[in-house]
């Protein structure tokens, strides 16, 4: 078989979006599992379109994701430039080619008179096309317009054709009728590439032998395979990833919340957990197999013609759902690297603290990260672990510090504990067992307090670990600091 090379194309309009993210990644599952290459290019030609800094955000979410490419703007490659900004004279030869073949033409109609053209065919309810006015203008024609400084656009030439034949790898045929074409443009007037002309002329000087791309370029593939023929070149294998839209099944917008990477990453998300759902995006690991599946598991299984036809449905609860999964599984000192400057800007602990407190911020983390799902979350559910409590939580305070006796409960509790010497999970568990055996109290009267008092809240990890973790002078500060509050409130 050919090399496989693939390429991601993305244009610097903005963020990495989870469309994007998905079609770099299959693009690098099928380059791995094929011992292939994956291609970087940036498609930075619509100069309107472009947003400043968007090629370095790109950049940067596909490297914090962990896909990473063979060729591209930072490491180069032997087909370069990865930006087609650098490739000007690629599509100015190309184009030249077209026309020297008769194949395409230069084209003078003003935007005015294309306008008046497309008003009457809608009026008249035709299809909208270009008239191909400029197809039989002379070389001598060309030359003189050109003299006078008119700046033309180049469009193709189209011959009579009934159909193009698209054979996509995901869709099998799909037939586009002639119906559907005019002479499109491939040179602007500003002497830049069209889409589609540009992707043409790229693909095959980098060698692409896949294009794997989202849906919304269906439509242009015929138009691609067009061109293709038109410059002799051999057309490459497609294959269109289905849309992925919001859970209304709309098209997926801002209005539906985080769509970017960055924005799952400032959520909290582990880049693993985000892969792992973009994977299932268009993949399944198949009937009755876990849905949590690493990279390494999906590229040795990976297959196009088995990747979904249907549309996915974008669902942030199963992203963060997966990423509770991820955040209890993952190694606790990469979980804590990621876990420190969420903490940091949530106001829990300063960098310094961060810094001293390392292995403390670790012990913190690995008990609190079964209950939660993001590393904002994680970040709330450790507050009381570096802060003093402020407030209790409202029902919880109804609920149990309104209890009968629950100020003496606690300070027998607090003497229990400050008898302790090795203030550990065991012993302070022993303690409070004893403590309840003796006074012959149910276990919830006096654990629910107490949680209450050491944590401001009414959910905790389990609250031995919680006090071991505290150390012995936060929690009888925290205990006697409880009974005072509870002496007020019933005064
Ligand atoms: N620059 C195009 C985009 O961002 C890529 C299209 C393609 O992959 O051919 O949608």
């Amino acid at each position: 078989m050919k090399e496989v090379r693939v390429r991601f194309a993305p244009s610097p309009t903005g963020f990495l979006h989870i469309g994007g993210a998905r079609t770099a990644l299959f693009n690098y599952f099928f380059a791995r599992q094929n011992k292939g290459q994956l291609v970087l290019r940036i498609e930075d030609t619509d100069s309107v379109r472009q947003k400043e800094d968007s090629i370095g955000q790109i950049l940067d979410s596909l490297k914090w994701l962990g896909i990473d490419w063979d060729e591209g703007p930072d490491q180069g490659g032997d087909f370069g430039a990865y930006y087609q900004s650098q490739r000007l004279s690629f599509y100015s030869n190309a184009a030249a080619e077209l026309i020297q073949s008769r194949k395409a033409y230069y084209c003078f109609c003003t935007e005015e008179e294309l306008e008046t053209e497309r008003k009457r065919q809608r009026k008249e309810g035709t299809l909208i096309r270009y008239s191909g006015k400029c197809r039989e203008l002379s070389k001598n024609e060309v030359r003189e317009r050109l003299e006078q400084g008119l700046k033309p656009v180049i469009r193709i030439k189209l011959a009579d054709f009934d159909q193009i034949i698209v054979n996509d790898l995901i869709r099998g045929l799909v037939k586009f009728k002639s119906d559907q074409f005019d002479d499109f443009i491939i040179i602007k007037s500003n002497s830049l590439p069209a889409y589609n002309f540009a992707c043409v002329v790229d693909d095959h000087a980098m060698r692409i032998s896949h294009v794997i791309r989202a849906e919304e370029h269906l439509s242009n593939t015929p138009k691609q395979q067009y061109l293709y023929e038109a410059l002799g070149y051999t057309i490459p294998k497609f294959a269109h990833l289905s849309m992925i839209l919001a859970p209304d099944r709309s098209k997926l917008s801002k209005r539906h919340g985080a769509t970017s990477v960055s924005e799952f990453k400032d959520m909290g998300c582990l880049p693993e957990a985000i892969i792992n759902y973009l994977t299932l995006l268009g993949w399944s690991p198949g009937e009755g197999k876990s849905e949590l599946i690493s990279p390494e598991q999906t590229i040795r299984s990976f297959s196009l013609d088995k990747v979904s036809k249907t549309a996915a449905v974008y669902d942030i609860q199963k992203l963060v759902w997966l990423n509770g999964q991820y955040i209890t599984e993952y190694n606790l000192e990469k979980l804590t690297l990621y876990a420190v400057p969420f903490l940091i800007q949530a106001g829990i602990v300063s960098s310094i603290e961060a810094e001293q407190n390392h292995s403390y911020i670790s012990a913190v983390v690995k008990t609190v990260r079964e209950r939660v799902r993001t590393l904002q979350e994680l970040a709330e559910a450790s507050r009381y672990f570096f802060k003093d409590i402020i407030m209790y939580d409202e029902k919880g305070k109804e609920k149990y510090f309104r209890q009968e006796n629950v100020a003496i409960l606690l300070s027998e509790g607090k003497e229990r504990l400050a008898g302790i010497e090795d203030f550990n999970v065991e012993n302070t568990e022993k303690a409070y067992r004893n403590l309840m055996e003796e006074l012959d109290i149910k276990g919830g009267q006096i654990i629910h307090p107490t949680r209450l008092a050491l944590t401001g809240r009414t959910v905790s990890p389990g609250l031995f670990d919680v006090m071991a973790l505290l150390g012995k002078k936060r929690c009888l500060e925290r205990l006697e600091q409880a009974i005072d509050y509870i002496n007020k409130m019933k005064s």
